[in-house]
């Protein structure tokens, strides 16, 4: 007899933690499925030096709040895989680990899912799988020459496992800004191809940016109310890192350590990289959109009465638009030993065998209630009901309310 749950989890990262601890609250039998082991994007997929960029304060869970002594600091990947795993601890996940869901199709009215460890039928389904499963490398890369080294965020562990030479950084969001100074500071010549990106400072009036944030309710904003949603759900990361000084990592503290700024990489044309000439333009609307958002935390600290509880308004320095960048590379010549691709993620649905996932490779769905597929559900994606949907810190609102839904679906009364 195949094994049956009315719901089940795929994924035990935070996001599918927090579906199990709500789906245990409204006493709904699951199980959580995890091809590798608890938090394992954290153990598997990030590089060694990597701090969150949300401070400790936001490292929170349902019901697991920061109650560290430092939380203005920044959690270290080991702190945040050690975080998940007592998150899954506390809250009495039934995670089954090293058992990859194959396949997930339409069954009567319910699902059935195939893993690499037997099947289950089931009710309800929840998407946890996250939202960065494979890193984004352009078709561009099929251009450049042999020699030339390439790694993702995947691959990258640290500076030491780069050939000597040039490394070409191409992205300027939180992943490229990270990977470009950190591979700077080895003492290798760095160049940054820059596109759209998210300038912020570490800390405003005395706070760090991501108070503001949460405090004057820009991360609340709800999926519904966002004005353009494909777009908010397509915006970079911002410049920011998690460092114990709180420094901030824009395009003028990367052109202070000596790392040249070049346009976004456009083509490959005869051996060459050839970067976009908009420069000006690009940086210029990165600082517009900045100093737009300080205003309105601006307009939020008066209106609120919270002027006295900050420092006074800053404004800063404009983006520096280097005197002539150069819009061209022989990628041949041996000054580029290595290309980085700090290009984004994607999402992963191949194993997923029901018709919801448009042409770009996204889930459809409405506030995380999957499209045309009553009882498939998804968390953890961006902008997924909230602006801070992808985060830790954001879990806790969307997975109570998605929760909610399923267990309505599945006709239980309220807990
Ligand atoms: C480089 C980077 C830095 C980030 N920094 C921050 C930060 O500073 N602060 C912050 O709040 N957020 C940050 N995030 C965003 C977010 O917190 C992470 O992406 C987080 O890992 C997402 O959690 P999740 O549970 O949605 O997905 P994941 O942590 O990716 O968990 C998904 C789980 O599903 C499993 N899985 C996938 N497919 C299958 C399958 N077919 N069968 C079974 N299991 C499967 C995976 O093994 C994984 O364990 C960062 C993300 C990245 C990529």
């Amino acid at each position: 007899m195949t094994e049956f749950h009315a719901a089940v989890v795929i994924g035990a990262g935070h996001a599918g933690l927090a579906a199990s601890h709500f789906l245990t609250e409204a006493s709904v039998d699951h199980v959580v499925l995890e091809r590798g082991e608890v938090a394992n994007s954290w153990r598997r997929e990030r590089w060694e030096s990597l701090r969150l960029l949300t401070p400790n304060w936001q490292s929170r869970l349902p019901g697991l709040p920061y109650e560290g002594q430092d939380p203005d600091g920044y959690l270290t990947v080991p702190e945040v895989t050690a975080l998940i795993e007592r998150f899954a601890k506390v809250s009495q996940a039934p995670v089954r680990t090293n058992t990859a869901v194959t396949s997930v199709r339409r069954a009567g009215d319910g699902y059935h899912v195939t893993t690499s460890d037997g099947d289950i039928n089931c009710q309800a389904v929840v998407i946890a799988t996250g939202a960065c499963n494979r890193p984004v490398v352009p078709g561009l890369a099929e251009g450049i020459p042999a020699g030339v080294q390439q790694v993702t965020p995947f691959s990258y562990r640290d500076p030491g496992q780069l050939p000597d030479g040039g490394v070409l950084v191409v992205g300027a969001s939180a992943t490229g800004v990270q990977l470009a100074a950190e591979i700077r500071r080895s003492g290798r010549p760095v160049k940054l191809a820059v596109g759209e990106h998210v300038r912020l400072p570490r800390t405003y009036r005395g706070r760090d940016v991501l108070w503001w944030m949460d405090a004057s309710g820009v991360w609340d904003q709800r999926y519904d109310e966002v004005d353009d949603l494909t777009r908010a759900r397509r915006l970079p990361s911002p410049q920011l890192a998690g460092t114990p000084g709180r420094a901030t990592l824009d395009l003028n503290a990367l052109a202070a350590l000596g790392i040249e700024l070049v346009g976004r990489w456009t083509t490959v044309r005869a051996g060459r990289a050839l970067f976009s000439g908009g420069l000006r333009n690009v940086f210029s609307l990165a600082d517009l959109k900045m100093n737009r958002l300080l205003a309105a935390f601006d307009e939020w600290a008066t209106a609120s009465g919270r002027d006295a509880d900050v420092g006074p308004p800053e404004r800063f320095e404009p983006t520096r638009v280097p005197a002539s960048p150069r819009w061209q590379l022989d990628l041949g010549s041996g000054e580029i030993t290595t290309v980085v691709w700090a290009t984004g993620f994607r999402p992963d649905y191949e194993w997923l065998d029901v018709p919801v996932v448009d042409p770009k490779g996204n889930l459809r769905h409405e506030g995380g209630m999957v499209e045309d597929s009553p009882g498939l559900y998804a968390l953890g994606l961006p902008v997924l009901r909230r602006r801070k949907s992808t985060f830790i810190y954001g879990i806790e609102d969307d997975a109570r309310e998605v929760i909610d839904c399923l267990v309505r679906y599945l006709g239980k009364p309220p807990a």
